[in-house]
């Protein structure tokens, strides 16, 4: 990449300018791993590599779902650990999710037993400031200081929830337990979005614990670094093997298999709903096929079209718009693939086939959560606005008056 000047560095990683484009910079793995603040600190010559690998797939996973990431290239390829970002203002912050209680937490929690499930998860903050270790500091803190103002500690609680769970599934579906994990977070400096927050830095192996088959003795991540009692060369190579199988293994993360909606209505007069209905998946990335097929007037043609589309495509549904029944009974009898009903929500629907396809899909899973979070952030929003005061009116709930 065309990087300019070295603008910052961390203890794993480099940030350059992007000659001609103040608004990306460039950001560099490093062969180092480190752990008690610096204390202890190695090279591990292809960690970079690795690194750059995992962090690149982890956001191209996020990107896809929809969250918002710094990230836009680059990490994965023979790039010199090199990836493409979005420029931010960092803020000082490592927000942790936890799933399962391990490490510092149940150090602080003596009455939780290591391993213990976390359900709602456990967010916390921790000020960024290696002297003092970094301490943990609550959300009315940050405001106080001014680190963050409320509207972006609920952001940020709700992404870092989020981007847990995207993970979460992600490893689940590899047999493997996500402990915990630690983001951090950004606000853009350029760009139409300017100061909007977005999750930034890396993550790597670093930046989590996985426990496989949830068994915290065959962990992979950088707890196996940090507890070493001796750290020789034989020790390091260990660790790189596992952080080897965790780049592999999350080079699977990105990739979609969304599978086929097959839409169909019974008559023509239904071609408007099935528009809708296809409008409403697209949006989710569903790819659909439309057909007009009737159980009574062309009934040998429903069977024929239930056996062509199972024949052609795996993860295939229906989505039967009818208004009887009839449809829907006649599909559901003839195939062996989930039937879905035209209920006349599209959004509806479209929320019900991601939950279906997201069952094995993590791209979709993602893309289910963050609707129903954008669903949940608007009835917020529209009841915090019914709060307002009108303008000259008294103020709302003036019970004292
Ligand atoms: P704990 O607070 O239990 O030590 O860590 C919680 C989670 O955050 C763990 O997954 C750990 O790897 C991660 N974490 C905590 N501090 C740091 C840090 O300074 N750098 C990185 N990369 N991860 C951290």
């Amino acid at each position: 990449m065309n990087k300019g000047i070295e603008i910052a560095r961390g203890k794993t990683k480099v940030l350059y300018e992007l000659q001609g484009s103040p608004d990306q910079v460039v950001v560099a793995q490093t062969d180092s791993i480190s752990a008690g603040d610096g204390a202890r600190r190695n090279e591990i010559p292809g960690k970079g590599r690795l690194a750059a690998q995992t962090t690149a797939r982890v956001f191209r996973l996020l990107n896809l779902c929809g969250l918002p990431t710094h990230y836009l290239s680059g990490g994965e390829d023979d790039d010199n650990n090199e990836m493409l970002v979005r420029r931010c203002n960092m803020i000082p912050l490592e927000v942790v999710v936890r799933g399962v209680a391990a490490g510092s937490f149940v150090k602080r929690n003596p009455g939780i037993g290591r391993g213990a499930l976390m359900v709602p998860r456990v967010i916390e903050f921790f000020y960024k400031d290696d002297a003092e270790h970094d301490p943990m500091i609550s959300p009315d803190a940050i405001v106080a200081r001014g680190i963050a103002n409320p509207n972006e500690v609920g952001v940020m609680t709700e992404l870092a929830r989020l981007t847990f769970e995207v993970l979460s599934h992600a490893w689940r579906k590899r047999d493997v337990l996500l402990v915990d994990l630690k983001v951090e977070f950004g606000r853009l400096s350029g760009g139409p979005d300017k100061g909007a927050l977005v999750i930034a830095d890396v993550i790597d192996n670093d930046s989590w614990r996985i426990w496989p088959q949830g068994r915290e003795e065959l962990m992979l991540d950088k707890q196996m670094y940090r507890n070493l009692e001796t750290v020789d060369d034989a020790a390091l190579a260990q660790v790189k093997q596992a952080y080897e199988q965790v780049a592999d293994l999350v080079g699977m993360f990105p990739v979609m298999r969304p599978g086929m909606a097959a839409v169909i209505g019974d008559t023509g007069e239904r071609t408007e709903s099935i528009n809708a209905v296809v409008a409403a998946l697209q949006q989710l990335g569903l790819p659909t096929v439309r057909h007009v097929a009737s159980p009574s007037k062309t009934p040998g043609y429903v069977l024929q079209l239930v056996q062509q589309l199972e024949a052609t495509f795996a993860r295939l549904f229906f989505v039967a718009v009818d208004e009887d029944g009839s449809l829907r009974a006649m599909l559901d009898s003839a195939s062996s693939s989930p039937v879905l009903d035209w209920r006349g929500d599209p959004s509806e629907l479209a929320l019900d086939c991601a939950k279906l396809l997201g069952l094995e899909d993590t791209v979709l899973y993602g893309r289910t959560l963050l609707m129903q979070a954008n669903a949940r952030s608007a009835v917020l929003h529209a009841d915090a606005l019914l709060q307002q005061p009108a303008p000259g009116s008294m103020p709302a709930g003036g019970a004292l008056g």
